[in-house]
């Protein structure tokens, strides 16, 4: 495993994963020596539904949101960006590389976890709008 980076491990652990239908016991504990506490949030996260994709039409921008308890986060995969506190100070801060948001995301995109939704480019400011408001 040395020389892997986080996101090398979790892509491949998500991949035999997905081939098997389910995250073993094995997969299971590897994801958990490396993320810790924020692997627990993610399959939790994941077991109940609360990751969205939208995707907007004719533009094919793609946004994910991650329902929390208290608000909604908005998740740009190629940006590596997350609207959360925890991104914001310790993200930034090289503290941890990435929040459980981001680590959700991957995980659903890599399972298939996740309710896709298509919007039309029309609505992409206004449900921004909505989705920023949510962030203090
Ligand atoms: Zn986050």
């Amino acid at each position: 495993m040395s020389g892997k980076s986080e996101i090398e491990t979790l892509n491949s652990v998500c991949r035999e994963a997905k081939t098997a239908g389910k995250l073993s016991g094995e997969n299971l504990t590897e994801l958990y020596e490396l993320f810790g506490q924020r692997f627990t949030k993610a399959l939790e996260a994941l077991k109940e539904g609360r990751v969205k994709k939208y995707v907007f039409k004719p533009s094919a921008r793609t946004v994910w949101i991650v329902v929390g308890r208290e608000r909604d986060y908005l998740i740009m995969p190629e940006a590596e960006f997350c609207t959360c506190d925890d991104f914001y100070f310790r993200v930034l801060d090289k503290r941890v590389h990435m929040c459980y948001h981001l680590l959700t995301q991957k995980m659903a995109q890599n399972l298939g976890w996740f309710e896709a939704f298509e919007e039309s480019d029309e609505c992409f400011g206004m449900l921004m709008d909505e989705w920023k408001k949510a962030t203090p």
